[in-house]
Protein backbone atom coordinates (compact mmCIF):
# COMPACT_ATOMS: atom_id res chain seq x y z
CA UNK A 1 0.00 0.00 0.00
CA UNK A 2 2.94 2.37 0.84
CA UNK A 3 4.56 1.58 -2.50
CA UNK A 4 1.41 2.02 -3.92
CA UNK A 5 0.13 5.46 -2.59
CA UNK A 6 3.75 6.69 -3.23
CA UNK A 7 3.54 5.93 -7.01
CA UNK A 8 0.46 7.93 -6.91
CA UNK A 9 1.95 10.77 -5.52
CA UNK A 10 4.71 10.22 -7.99
CA UNK A 11 2.05 10.29 -11.04
CA UNK A 12 -0.31 13.10 -9.76
CA UNK A 13 3.15 15.27 -9.05
CA UNK A 14 4.36 14.41 -12.48
CA UNK A 15 0.78 14.90 -14.09
CA UNK A 16 0.40 18.75 -12.21
CA UNK A 17 4.20 19.49 -13.95
CA UNK A 18 3.09 18.33 -17.21
CA UNK A 19 -0.08 20.96 -17.15
CA UNK A 20 1.55 24.18 -18.11
CA UNK A 21 0.28 27.16 -17.16
CA UNK A 22 -0.93 29.03 -20.06
CA UNK A 23 2.05 30.73 -22.15
CA UNK A 24 2.41 34.30 -22.79
CA UNK A 25 2.15 35.38 -26.52
CA UNK A 26 5.54 35.48 -27.87
CA UNK A 27 7.68 38.67 -28.37
CA UNK A 28 6.91 40.16 -31.93
CA UNK A 29 3.64 38.17 -32.65
CA UNK A 30 1.43 40.62 -34.92
CA UNK A 31 -1.80 42.01 -33.25
CA UNK A 32 -3.72 40.42 -35.31
CA UNK A 33 -2.96 37.07 -33.63
CA UNK A 34 -3.62 38.14 -30.22
CA UNK A 35 -7.37 37.02 -28.54
CA UNK A 36 -8.67 40.16 -29.44
CA UNK A 37 -7.43 40.12 -32.98
CA UNK A 38 -7.68 43.37 -34.51
CA UNK A 39 -8.99 45.40 -31.76
CA UNK A 40 -6.27 44.42 -29.54
CA UNK A 41 -4.59 47.32 -27.67
CA UNK A 42 -1.58 45.23 -26.51
CA UNK A 43 -2.44 46.12 -23.21
CA UNK A 44 0.67 43.32 -21.69
CA UNK A 45 -2.14 40.73 -20.27
CA UNK A 46 -1.65 38.40 -23.30
CA UNK A 47 2.51 39.01 -22.70
CA UNK A 48 2.15 37.52 -19.24
CA UNK A 49 0.79 34.64 -17.75
CA UNK A 50 -2.17 36.01 -17.08
CA UNK A 51 -3.73 35.35 -20.28
CA UNK A 52 -5.43 32.88 -18.70
CA UNK A 53 -7.77 35.28 -18.04
CA UNK A 54 -7.95 36.86 -20.91
CA UNK A 55 -11.74 35.95 -21.55
CA UNK A 56 -12.66 37.68 -18.06
CA UNK A 57 -10.69 40.42 -18.41
CA UNK A 58 -9.87 41.85 -21.73
CA UNK A 59 -11.75 45.17 -22.52
CA UNK A 60 -12.54 44.18 -26.40
CA UNK A 61 -14.06 40.48 -25.44
CA UNK A 62 -17.39 39.33 -24.41
CA UNK A 63 -18.74 42.04 -22.43
CA UNK A 64 -15.27 43.66 -22.50
CA UNK A 65 -16.37 47.40 -21.55
CA UNK A 66 -19.99 46.43 -20.27
CA UNK A 67 -18.21 45.33 -17.42
CA UNK A 68 -17.30 48.44 -16.22
CA UNK A 69 -20.25 49.22 -13.65
CA UNK A 70 -19.63 45.76 -12.10
CA UNK A 71 -16.06 46.43 -12.02
CA UNK A 72 -16.70 50.42 -10.24
CA UNK A 73 -19.30 48.90 -7.71
CA UNK A 74 -16.12 46.46 -6.79
CA UNK A 75 -13.59 49.00 -6.69
CA UNK A 76 -14.80 51.92 -5.88
CA UNK A 77 -17.80 50.55 -3.73
CA UNK A 78 -20.79 51.77 -6.34
CA UNK A 79 -21.43 52.26 -9.57
CA UNK A 80 -21.51 55.82 -10.97
CA UNK A 81 -24.10 57.52 -11.11
CA UNK A 82 -26.27 57.41 -14.45
CA UNK A 83 -28.53 60.48 -13.43
CA UNK A 84 -26.13 62.82 -12.24
CA UNK A 85 -24.51 63.90 -15.90
CA UNK A 86 -20.85 64.81 -14.22
CA UNK A 87 -20.60 61.04 -13.22
CA UNK A 88 -22.15 59.90 -16.30
CA UNK A 89 -19.13 61.41 -18.06
CA UNK A 90 -16.43 61.32 -16.16
CA UNK A 91 -16.84 58.32 -13.41
CA UNK A 92 -17.53 57.98 -9.50
CA UNK A 93 -16.31 61.18 -8.06
CA UNK A 94 -15.59 61.97 -4.62
CA UNK A 95 -13.67 65.17 -5.96
CA UNK A 96 -13.12 66.57 -9.30
CA UNK A 97 -10.43 69.65 -9.45
CA UNK A 98 -7.86 71.30 -11.68
CA UNK A 99 -4.00 71.26 -10.54
CA UNK A 100 -0.48 72.06 -11.22
CA UNK A 101 2.87 71.10 -9.42
CA UNK A 102 4.43 74.56 -7.74
CA UNK A 103 6.87 75.83 -10.07
CA UNK A 104 10.16 74.90 -7.25
CA UNK A 105 8.58 71.77 -7.12
CA UNK A 106 8.42 70.47 -10.47
CA UNK A 107 10.02 67.29 -11.86
CA UNK A 108 12.64 67.61 -14.71
CA UNK A 109 11.16 66.21 -17.76
CA UNK A 110 7.56 66.05 -16.79
CA UNK A 111 4.72 65.67 -19.77
CA UNK A 112 3.16 68.72 -17.90
CA UNK A 113 3.45 70.02 -14.34
CA UNK A 114 4.58 66.33 -13.13
CA UNK A 115 1.59 65.14 -10.85
CA UNK A 116 1.80 61.80 -11.82
CA UNK A 117 5.31 61.61 -11.79
CA UNK A 118 5.70 63.21 -8.15
CA UNK A 119 2.93 61.10 -6.91
CA UNK A 120 4.32 57.93 -8.05
CA UNK A 121 7.91 59.10 -6.79
CA UNK A 122 6.41 59.93 -3.17
CA UNK A 123 4.59 56.64 -2.65
CA UNK A 124 7.95 54.94 -2.58
CA UNK A 125 9.65 57.22 -0.78
CA UNK A 126 7.00 57.48 1.76
CA UNK A 127 6.85 53.32 1.68
CA UNK A 128 3.17 53.55 0.71
CA UNK A 129 3.87 50.88 -2.24
CA UNK A 130 7.09 48.42 -2.57
CA UNK A 131 6.72 48.95 -6.76
CA UNK A 132 5.46 51.06 -9.35
CA UNK A 133 4.49 49.75 -12.45
CA UNK A 134 5.41 52.74 -15.11
CA UNK A 135 6.26 53.67 -18.47
CA UNK A 136 9.67 54.62 -19.39
CA UNK A 137 11.42 55.80 -22.95
CA UNK A 138 12.66 53.30 -25.04
CA UNK A 139 15.81 55.27 -25.44
CA UNK A 140 17.24 58.87 -25.33
CA UNK A 141 17.57 59.34 -29.49
CA UNK A 142 15.09 60.79 -32.13
CA UNK A 143 11.71 59.60 -31.63
CA UNK A 144 12.62 57.29 -28.67
CA UNK A 145 12.32 59.36 -26.07
CA UNK A 146 8.48 59.15 -26.82
CA UNK A 147 8.17 55.53 -27.57
CA UNK A 148 7.02 53.47 -24.27
CA UNK A 149 9.16 50.85 -22.49
CA UNK A 150 6.72 49.73 -19.30
CA UNK A 151 9.30 49.66 -16.29
CA UNK A 152 8.76 48.10 -12.99
CA UNK A 153 10.43 50.64 -10.33
CA UNK A 154 11.53 50.01 -6.97
CA UNK A 155 13.22 53.49 -5.87
CA UNK A 156 11.46 57.57 -6.57
CA UNK A 157 15.23 57.90 -8.09
CA UNK A 158 13.98 54.96 -10.66
CA UNK A 159 10.60 56.67 -11.17
CA UNK A 160 12.14 60.32 -11.37
CA UNK A 161 14.88 59.20 -13.98
CA UNK A 162 12.77 56.82 -16.33
CA UNK A 163 9.25 57.95 -16.22
CA UNK A 164 8.27 61.34 -16.60
CA UNK A 165 6.82 62.62 -19.81
CA UNK A 166 3.91 61.30 -21.73
CA UNK A 167 4.87 58.39 -24.14
CA UNK A 168 2.01 58.32 -26.09
CA UNK A 169 2.45 55.00 -28.38
CA UNK A 170 0.53 51.76 -26.94
CA UNK A 171 2.37 50.14 -24.21
CA UNK A 172 2.06 46.32 -22.99
CA UNK A 173 2.57 47.57 -19.47
CA UNK A 174 0.60 44.42 -17.73
CA UNK A 175 3.56 42.40 -19.03
CA UNK A 176 5.51 43.39 -15.87
CA UNK A 177 2.92 41.61 -13.33
CA UNK A 178 5.08 37.97 -14.22
CA UNK A 179 7.62 39.95 -12.43
CA UNK A 180 5.81 41.00 -9.98
CA UNK A 181 4.38 37.71 -9.07
CA UNK A 182 7.99 36.64 -8.98
CA UNK A 183 9.30 39.20 -6.83
CA UNK A 184 7.77 37.87 -3.04
CA UNK A 185 8.93 41.38 -1.39
CA UNK A 186 6.30 43.32 -3.77
CA UNK A 187 2.78 43.19 -1.68
CA UNK A 188 1.91 46.14 -2.37
CA UNK A 189 1.89 47.98 -6.05
CA UNK A 190 1.20 51.38 -7.67
CA UNK A 191 -0.34 50.77 -11.47
CA UNK A 192 0.59 53.80 -13.88
CA UNK A 193 -1.97 53.16 -16.45
CA UNK A 194 -4.90 53.90 -19.67
CA UNK A 195 -8.61 52.62 -19.31
CA UNK A 196 -7.66 49.37 -21.36
CA UNK A 197 -4.40 48.20 -19.04
CA UNK A 198 -6.53 49.20 -16.00
CA UNK A 199 -9.97 47.80 -16.95
CA UNK A 200 -7.90 44.40 -17.21
CA UNK A 201 -5.68 44.69 -13.98
CA UNK A 202 -9.12 44.95 -12.19
CA UNK A 203 -10.62 41.77 -13.53
CA UNK A 204 -7.78 39.78 -12.00
CA UNK A 205 -6.95 38.59 -8.83
CA UNK A 206 -3.23 39.72 -8.12
CA UNK A 207 -2.55 38.33 -4.42
CA UNK A 208 -1.52 41.85 -3.53
CA UNK A 209 -2.34 43.56 0.00
CA UNK A 210 -3.19 46.42 -2.20
CA UNK A 211 -3.12 47.52 -5.74
CA UNK A 212 -3.20 51.51 -6.33
CA UNK A 213 -3.76 52.68 -9.19
CA UNK A 214 -3.24 55.88 -10.76
CA UNK A 215 -4.83 56.56 -14.56
CA UNK A 216 -4.34 58.92 -17.08
CA UNK A 217 -6.56 59.89 -19.49
CA UNK A 218 -6.16 58.28 -23.28
CA UNK A 219 -7.59 58.90 -26.64
CA UNK A 220 -6.60 57.71 -29.62
CA UNK A 221 -3.31 56.17 -28.98
CA UNK A 222 -0.90 55.90 -31.64
CA UNK A 223 -0.54 52.23 -32.55
CA UNK A 224 3.27 51.93 -33.40
CA UNK A 225 6.51 53.83 -32.94
CA UNK A 226 6.53 54.13 -37.00
CA UNK A 227 3.69 55.40 -36.86
CA UNK A 228 4.26 57.59 -33.69
CA UNK A 229 7.29 58.79 -36.37
CA UNK A 230 4.80 59.36 -39.56
CA UNK A 231 2.65 61.79 -37.03
CA UNK A 232 5.41 63.92 -35.98
CA UNK A 233 6.87 64.02 -39.32
CA UNK A 234 3.50 65.55 -40.74
CA UNK A 235 2.79 67.97 -38.05
CA UNK A 236 6.16 69.22 -36.78
CA UNK A 237 9.18 71.19 -38.31
CA UNK A 238 11.28 69.74 -36.15
CA UNK A 239 10.35 65.86 -35.99
CA UNK A 240 13.64 64.72 -34.19
CA UNK A 241 13.77 66.64 -31.21
CA UNK A 242 10.19 66.60 -30.15
CA UNK A 243 9.28 65.21 -27.03
CA UNK A 244 6.03 65.79 -26.38
CA UNK A 245 2.49 66.86 -27.61
CA UNK A 246 -1.24 67.42 -27.39
CA UNK A 247 -4.68 68.18 -28.56
CA UNK A 248 -4.96 71.37 -26.35
CA UNK A 249 -8.28 73.23 -26.10
CA UNK A 250 -7.28 75.89 -28.13
CA UNK A 251 -7.81 74.02 -30.91
CA UNK A 252 -3.99 73.40 -31.79
CA UNK A 253 -1.59 70.65 -31.24
CA UNK A 254 1.38 71.82 -28.90
CA UNK A 255 4.45 70.46 -29.71
CA UNK A 256 7.52 70.72 -26.99
CA UNK A 257 10.60 69.89 -28.06
CA UNK A 258 13.88 68.53 -26.36
CA UNK A 259 15.63 72.19 -25.61
CA UNK A 260 13.19 73.15 -24.02
CA UNK A 261 12.68 76.32 -25.58
CA UNK A 262 11.52 75.57 -29.15
CA UNK A 263 7.92 75.31 -28.77
CA UNK A 264 4.74 74.59 -31.72
CA UNK A 265 1.33 75.23 -31.91
CA UNK A 266 -0.15 73.85 -34.73
CA UNK A 267 -4.00 74.42 -35.43
CA UNK A 268 -5.51 71.05 -35.50
CA UNK A 269 -7.69 72.34 -38.68
CA UNK A 270 -4.30 72.38 -40.71
CA UNK A 271 -3.32 68.84 -39.80
CA UNK A 272 -3.22 66.62 -43.19
CA UNK A 273 -5.22 64.02 -42.02
CA UNK A 274 -4.83 61.77 -45.22
CA UNK A 275 -1.65 61.29 -44.37
CA UNK A 276 -2.33 60.65 -40.62
CA UNK A 277 -5.11 57.91 -41.54
CA UNK A 278 -3.07 54.92 -40.19
CA UNK A 279 -1.64 56.78 -37.23
CA UNK A 280 -4.42 55.95 -34.58
CA UNK A 281 -4.62 52.30 -33.31
CA UNK A 282 -6.90 49.83 -34.23
CA UNK A 283 -8.49 49.28 -30.84
CA UNK A 284 -8.61 53.06 -29.35
CA UNK A 285 -11.64 53.22 -32.52
CA UNK A 286 -13.13 50.60 -30.02
CA UNK A 287 -12.23 52.52 -26.50
CA UNK A 288 -15.30 53.43 -24.31
CA UNK A 289 -12.79 54.40 -21.14
CA UNK A 290 -11.41 57.73 -22.43
CA UNK A 291 -11.46 59.14 -18.50
CA UNK A 292 -10.22 56.07 -16.96
CA UNK A 293 -13.35 54.73 -14.51
CA UNK A 294 -11.49 52.12 -12.99
CA UNK A 295 -8.16 53.94 -11.56
CA UNK A 296 -8.22 55.50 -7.99
CA UNK A 297 -7.22 58.48 -9.18
CA UNK A 298 -7.37 60.37 -12.89
CA UNK A 299 -5.03 63.12 -14.10
CA UNK A 300 -5.89 64.42 -17.09
CA UNK A 301 -5.57 67.35 -19.16
CA UNK A 302 -8.69 67.52 -21.54
CA UNK A 303 -10.95 69.28 -18.93
CA UNK A 304 -8.63 71.85 -17.98
CA UNK A 305 -9.77 75.56 -19.79
CA UNK A 306 -7.32 76.88 -22.10
CA UNK A 307 -4.51 79.01 -20.14
CA UNK A 308 -2.42 80.26 -22.83
CA UNK A 309 0.70 78.82 -21.51
CA UNK A 310 2.55 75.74 -22.19
CA UNK A 311 1.74 72.35 -21.14
CA UNK A 312 5.04 72.15 -18.47
CA UNK A 313 3.14 75.19 -16.78
CA UNK A 314 -0.44 74.43 -17.72
CA UNK A 315 -3.48 72.64 -15.29
CA UNK A 316 -4.73 69.62 -15.44
CA UNK A 317 -7.54 68.32 -14.11
CA UNK A 318 -8.06 65.10 -11.51
CA UNK A 319 -10.85 62.88 -10.42
CA UNK A 320 -10.66 60.90 -7.05
CA UNK A 321 -12.77 58.22 -7.20
CA UNK A 322 -12.20 56.62 -3.85
CA UNK A 323 -9.92 56.66 -0.40
CA UNK A 324 -7.27 55.36 -1.93
CA UNK A 325 -7.26 57.58 -4.77
CA UNK A 326 -7.63 60.10 -1.56
CA UNK A 327 -4.40 59.21 -0.21
CA UNK A 328 -2.39 58.91 -3.53
CA UNK A 329 -3.55 62.88 -3.97
CA UNK A 330 -2.34 63.67 -0.29
CA UNK A 331 1.02 62.69 -0.88
CA UNK A 332 2.05 65.27 -2.81
CA UNK A 333 -0.55 68.19 -1.43
CA UNK A 334 1.72 70.40 0.12
CA UNK A 335 3.64 70.43 -3.46
CA UNK A 336 0.08 71.02 -5.52
CA UNK A 337 -1.73 74.30 -6.66
CA UNK A 338 -5.46 73.34 -6.45
CA UNK A 339 -8.74 75.35 -8.41
CA UNK A 340 -12.15 75.00 -8.68
CA UNK A 341 -12.89 73.80 -12.37
CA UNK A 342 -16.70 75.19 -13.19
CA UNK A 343 -19.16 72.89 -14.11
CA UNK A 344 -21.49 75.14 -16.09
CA UNK A 345 -23.60 73.39 -18.60
CA UNK A 346 -23.40 74.34 -21.58
CA UNK A 347 -24.79 71.25 -23.49
CA UNK A 348 -26.19 72.91 -26.80
CA UNK A 349 -23.16 74.15 -27.88
CA UNK A 350 -21.60 70.84 -28.17
CA UNK A 351 -23.66 68.62 -29.63
CA UNK A 352 -23.91 69.75 -32.76
CA UNK A 353 -20.07 70.42 -33.16
CA UNK A 354 -20.00 67.16 -31.98
CA UNK A 355 -22.36 65.39 -34.67
CA UNK A 356 -20.43 67.41 -37.30
CA UNK A 357 -16.74 66.28 -36.45
CA UNK A 358 -18.14 62.63 -35.70
CA UNK A 359 -19.61 62.45 -39.52
CA UNK A 360 -16.81 64.01 -41.28
CA UNK A 361 -14.46 61.97 -39.10
CA UNK A 362 -16.68 58.66 -40.99
CA UNK A 363 -16.79 59.93 -44.03
CA UNK A 364 -12.91 59.66 -44.13
CA UNK A 365 -12.82 56.55 -42.72
CA UNK A 366 -15.11 54.39 -44.77
CA UNK A 367 -15.36 56.41 -47.76
CA UNK A 368 -11.93 58.04 -48.62
CA UNK A 369 -13.94 61.83 -48.53
CA UNK A 370 -11.95 64.49 -48.25
CA UNK A 371 -12.17 66.55 -45.07
CA UNK A 372 -14.04 69.61 -45.09
CA UNK A 373 -12.75 71.55 -42.60
CA UNK A 374 -9.27 69.54 -42.14
CA UNK A 375 -5.72 70.29 -43.96
CA UNK A 376 -6.88 74.39 -44.42
CA UNK A 377 -4.53 76.84 -45.48
CA UNK A 378 -2.02 77.75 -42.01
CA UNK A 379 -3.98 81.52 -41.60
CA UNK A 380 -7.52 79.96 -42.10
CA UNK A 381 -6.75 77.42 -39.46
CA UNK A 382 -5.06 79.54 -37.00
CA UNK A 383 -8.17 81.83 -37.26
CA UNK A 384 -10.75 79.13 -36.74
CA UNK A 385 -8.66 77.92 -34.07
CA UNK A 386 -9.14 81.79 -32.57
CA UNK A 387 -12.79 81.75 -33.33
CA UNK A 388 -13.38 78.81 -31.87
CA UNK A 389 -11.59 78.75 -28.45
CA UNK A 390 -13.88 82.56 -28.21
CA UNK A 391 -17.05 80.72 -28.95
CA UNK A 392 -16.58 77.15 -28.62
CA UNK A 393 -17.00 74.59 -25.90
CA UNK A 394 -14.05 74.73 -22.95
CA UNK A 395 -13.15 73.23 -19.92
CA UNK A 396 -15.44 70.91 -18.42
CA UNK A 397 -18.12 71.18 -22.13
CA UNK A 398 -14.22 71.13 -24.13
CA UNK A 399 -13.76 67.44 -22.44
CA UNK A 400 -17.66 65.98 -22.77
CA UNK A 401 -17.50 67.23 -26.50
CA UNK A 402 -14.31 65.42 -26.64
CA UNK A 403 -16.23 61.96 -24.93
CA UNK A 404 -19.34 62.25 -27.12
CA UNK A 405 -17.44 62.64 -30.46
CA UNK A 406 -14.92 59.73 -29.86
CA UNK A 407 -18.21 57.46 -28.01
CA UNK A 408 -20.15 58.23 -31.11
CA UNK A 409 -17.20 57.63 -33.76
CA UNK A 410 -16.42 54.45 -32.04
CA UNK A 411 -19.83 52.75 -31.32
CA UNK A 412 -20.20 53.71 -35.12
CA UNK A 413 -17.25 52.43 -36.08
CA UNK A 414 -17.54 49.03 -33.93
CA UNK A 415 -21.00 48.43 -35.24
CA UNK A 416 -19.95 48.57 -38.73
CA UNK A 417 -16.50 46.98 -39.09
CA UNK A 418 -17.10 44.34 -36.41
CA UNK A 419 -20.41 44.17 -35.24
CA UNK A 420 -20.28 40.92 -33.62
CA UNK A 421 -18.27 42.92 -30.78
CA UNK A 422 -20.79 45.37 -30.32
CA UNK A 423 -21.75 44.05 -26.67
CA UNK A 424 -18.62 45.51 -25.38
CA UNK A 425 -20.36 49.20 -25.78
CA UNK A 426 -21.00 49.93 -21.54
CA UNK A 427 -23.94 51.33 -20.31
CA UNK A 428 -22.68 54.64 -19.49
CA UNK A 429 -22.07 55.38 -23.31
CA UNK A 430 -25.51 54.19 -24.43
CA UNK A 431 -26.95 56.42 -21.79
CA UNK A 432 -25.03 59.40 -23.28
CA UNK A 433 -26.10 58.74 -26.87
CA UNK A 434 -30.26 58.31 -25.86
CA UNK A 435 -29.71 61.43 -23.54
CA UNK A 436 -28.25 63.84 -26.42
CA UNK A 437 -27.77 61.88 -29.58
CA UNK A 438 -30.72 59.86 -29.91
CA UNK A 439 -30.82 57.53 -32.72
CA UNK A 440 -27.48 58.93 -33.98
CA UNK A 441 -25.59 55.83 -34.58
CA UNK A 442 -28.43 53.85 -36.02
CA UNK A 443 -28.60 56.41 -38.74
CA UNK A 444 -25.08 56.50 -39.80
CA UNK A 445 -24.20 52.53 -39.25
CA UNK A 446 -27.50 52.22 -41.69
CA UNK A 447 -25.36 54.43 -44.21
CA UNK A 448 -22.06 52.97 -43.79
CA UNK A 449 -23.27 49.10 -43.68
FE1 LIG B 1 -4.86 40.43 -24.55
FE2 LIG B 1 -4.82 42.96 -23.75
FE3 LIG B 1 -4.90 42.34 -26.34
FE4 LIG B 1 -7.04 41.92 -24.85
S1 LIG B 1 -6.12 43.91 -25.30
S2 LIG B 1 -6.17 40.52 -26.37
S3 LIG B 1 -6.10 41.34 -22.91
S4 LIG B 1 -3.20 41.92 -24.91
FE1 LIG C 1 -6.37 51.77 -24.54
FE2 LIG C 1 -8.44 53.31 -25.11
FE3 LIG C 1 -6.03 54.38 -24.79
FE4 LIG C 1 -6.53 52.95 -26.93
S1 LIG C 1 -7.50 54.89 -26.40
S2 LIG C 1 -4.71 52.78 -25.63
S3 LIG C 1 -7.89 51.39 -26.13
S4 LIG C 1 -7.27 53.36 -23.23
Amino acid sequence: AMFGSAAFVAAFASCVAGMRAPQPIPKGTPLERYPAKSLCSRCGLCDSSYIGKVKEACAFLGEGWGRTSQLEAATHGRQRNLDDETELYFGVTQALQLAKVRAERRPRDAGWTGIVTSIAAAALERGVVDAVIGVGRAGTGPYERMEPAPVLCRTPAEVLGRCPGVKPVLAPSLELLDQVARDNSIRRLLFLGVGCQVQAARALDLNLEELYVLGTNCADNVRSPDALKKFLRAVSQSPETAIGFEFMQDYTVHVKHVDGKRYERVPVFSLPSEQLKDVIAVSCYSCFDYVNSLADLVVGYMAAPDEGVQMTQHSQYYVVRNDRGRRLLELIADDLEVNELSRANDGASRIGFAKQVTEQDLETLFLGAKPKIWALPDWVARLAAKLLSLTGPSGLEFAKNSIDYHQLRNAIHLRVTTPQSAGIIPEHARRIEALHYPGFTDTLVKRYL
